[in-house]
């Protein structure tokens, strides 16, 4: 009986690789995928434990729909913005913070690698900044009880913030900037191709709406780039996320959340107002935010006004027509 669930359990991981196979050299557009992909869905746990991560996690299921349903967002984000190379086996640097967000991405990646749908080797990372009452302990606990092979990083660019930074201004434009360095310098270190982080769908829209209505451009926090240098990708598989479901599956696994206000700087304020806006648009209207986000990858450039992104120019009699709902 052993023998049999063994080899029906090796079975089950290699259609679910050759699944993920097909997913990843898939066309479909993401953000139709997810209105129809369904929750229900339990064949994935027939035959197969979960993840030591989800050891304490509730047996619920709602918990259940939760995790599924985050675990297939993020899949269909890798598999859309191409974050999965063909043929090799890449290696990425997950960062956690501590907060909700990190600690999400690192489940729902476990998750997936767990099921055999993420050929990718993860080295958790903690930057410990130096902060006042950052609890050290927390993090390098956590990775060693769920398993996970982890770098834990100290270097105090708090000082440094504060030091150059007036006390009215806030530090997040160096301290970031700080940040952003050590974790590529680390990334090469570690032989990793891509440094990961738990940015969400709306992480991105608000990124989108202060460059709307602060920056004057049009743009978003994209899913995948390439660093300056062009050595490494910054990938955010959570980028089909919604934060109403991060901050309730974080809730529901209990993870040791370490608080975000250590540094003393604030939110920017513009960011706030972005927040709340958008807040009080989903409370009057449910949907909205899952509305907008779609439409950030529905973009038509030549219904918009930037020459060097469709040309205008070039359009002639004759043509195609450019589609004249806009009038
Ligand atoms: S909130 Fe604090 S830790 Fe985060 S970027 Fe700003 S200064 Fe740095």
């Amino acid at each position: 009986m052993g023998v049999f669930l063994g080899s029906l359990h090796h079975a089950v991981r290699m259609v679910r690789q050759m699944g993920l196979k097909a997913l990843l050299n898939g066309k479909t557009g993401m953000a139709d995928d997810y209105s129809q992909a369904s929750d229900s869905d339990d064949s994935a746990e027939l035959f197969s434990p979960l993840h030591p991560v989800f050891a304490d996690a509730p047996g619920s299921v709602n918990f259940r729909k939760l995790r599924k349903r985050l675990v297939r967002q993020t899949q269909e984000a890798i598999r859309a913005y191409g974050m999965v190379p063909d043929g090799r086996r890449p290696r990425w640097l997950v960062c956690l913070s501590g907060g909700k967000d990190s600690y999400t991405l690192l489940s729902v990646l476990l998750d997936l690698q767990w099921q055999g749908a993420l050929p990718v080797d993860l080295l958790a990372c903690n930057l410990d900044q130096g902060q006042p009452g950052f609890p050290k302990h927390i993090l390098p606990e956590y990775f060693a009880k769920i398993g996970v092979p982890h770098r834990i990083i100290t270097q105090d660019t708090y000082s440094v913030v504060t030091e150059k930074v007036p006390a009215s201004n806030t530090y997040c434009s160096l301290c970031s900037r700080m940040r952003r360095g050590i974790l590529y310098r680390v990334a090469r270190e570690e032989g990793c191709e891509a440094v990961v982080l738990g940015h969400h769908r709306d992480d991105s829209l608000e990124t989108f709406m202060l460059n709307f209505l602060f920056g004057g451009r049009l743009a978003a926090m994209p899913p995948k780039l390439v660093n300056d240098a062009g050595d490494l990708f910054v990938l955010r598989p959570l980028i089909g996320c919604a934060e109403d479901d991060i901050r309730k599956f974080a809730g529901l696994m209990q993870f040791p959340i370490i608080p975000c206000n250590l540094c003393g700087s604030q939110e920017g304020l513009q960011r706030m107002q972005i927040k709340s806006l958008l807040d009080d648009w989903e409370k009057r209207n449910p949907g909205r935010r899952q509305t907008m986000a779609r439409a950030l990858s529905h973009v038509r450039p030549s219904h918009l006004v930037d020459a060097e992104l469709f040309d205008f120019a070039g359009l002639d009699l004759g043509a195609p027509g450019t589609k004249d709902d806009g009038l």
